[in-house]
């Protein structure tokens, strides 16, 4: 972790080091910008989130140097029945046979807690990108020149960044476009679903395909992911308590 520089200035802050800050961050520095970046969790998000991914987001993992760490981070996504209410296959997706457009499989499917270690172990490469770990940003100021971003350590000790830009990689509640009075259009599709991750244990036959459960009493996903990890989706019907369902003697 970086400890800030008085009176310098960065090419741009980025707020957010999730797998977009992340990711934008690796772009500029390899770019040979001087970058800051503001992450207001020290740790890495371990919950289950993304597990699949597609040839252009991997040509983007490519071309920031870490094309052989996914090639070996990723399975084939190997295309999904989609299992009606008599449980019969009632749609099937396969994937792209090759050759292959963009030179990788078209869709994968990938650990995003293994991805953002990467990404950040990669960041870590660059003299010129100061990472700020556990530093919420909590306020920003424009004048002619620059941006002025200032972020508050755990602690309640605030410092300041000075960069030519900013950029709000700081996820859906972004502070970042509150600040900035940038609108957003919910679509309001809600809905309360249990997603579980499982680490089989060693050796375990890689089911082929995804499946979607198509059943009115409870819609559900399937999905096994690389090497050991295979993912669960369970919707939570009207009248179930999410934080019941959390509780492993629900199942
Ligand atoms: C169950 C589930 C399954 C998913 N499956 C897929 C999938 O298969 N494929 C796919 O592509 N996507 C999937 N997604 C979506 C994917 O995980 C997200 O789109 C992705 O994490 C978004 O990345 P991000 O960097 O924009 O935001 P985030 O990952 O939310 O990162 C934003 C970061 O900003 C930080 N931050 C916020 N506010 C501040 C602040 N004021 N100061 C400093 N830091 C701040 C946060 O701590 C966070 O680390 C899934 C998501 C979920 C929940």
């Amino acid at each position: 972790m970086s400890a800030p520089v008085a009176n310098s200035i960065h090419d741009v802050a980025i707020v957010g080091l999730g797998p977009v800050g992340a990711i934008f961050a690796n772009l500029l520095a390899q770019a040979g910008l001087r970058v800051a970046v503001v992450e207001r969790v020290a740790d890495i998000y371990d919950k289950p989130r993304a597990i699949t991914l597609d040839h252009e987001a991997l040509r983007v993992l490519q071309a920031i140097g870490l094309g052989d760490f996914m090639e070996q981070a990723i399975a084939p996504h190997n295309g999904s029945h989609y299992l009606g209410v008599d449980g019969e296959i009632i749609k099937i997706f396969d994937p792209m046979p090759p050759p292959f457009p963009l030179g990788w499989i078209p869709n994968v499917t990938f650990v995003q807690p293994d991805l953002e270690q990467a990404l950040r172990d990669k960041l870590a490469d660059y003299p010129h990108a100061d990472v700020f770990l556990a530093a919420d940003g909590v306020a920003l100021r424009q004048d002619g020149d620059a941006v002025t971003l200032t972020a508050q350590r755990e602690s309640g000790e605030e410092f300041s960044i000075h960069a030519h830009y900013l950029v709000g990689c700081d996820g859906a509640n972004s502070f970042v476009r509150k600040q900035l009075g940038i609108g957003l259009d919910d679509l309001a599709f809600d809905e309360w679903w249990m997603v579980v991750d499982t680490l089989t244990s060693d050796p375990a036959r890689r089911p082929a395909k995804s499946f979607q459960y198509c059943w009115p009493s409870r819609p559900g996903t399937f999905v096994p992911g690389p090497r050991n990890l295979r993912r669960w989706e369970i919707k939570l019907l009207p009248g179930e308590d999410p934080e019941a369902a959390a509780r492993p003697t629900m199942w």
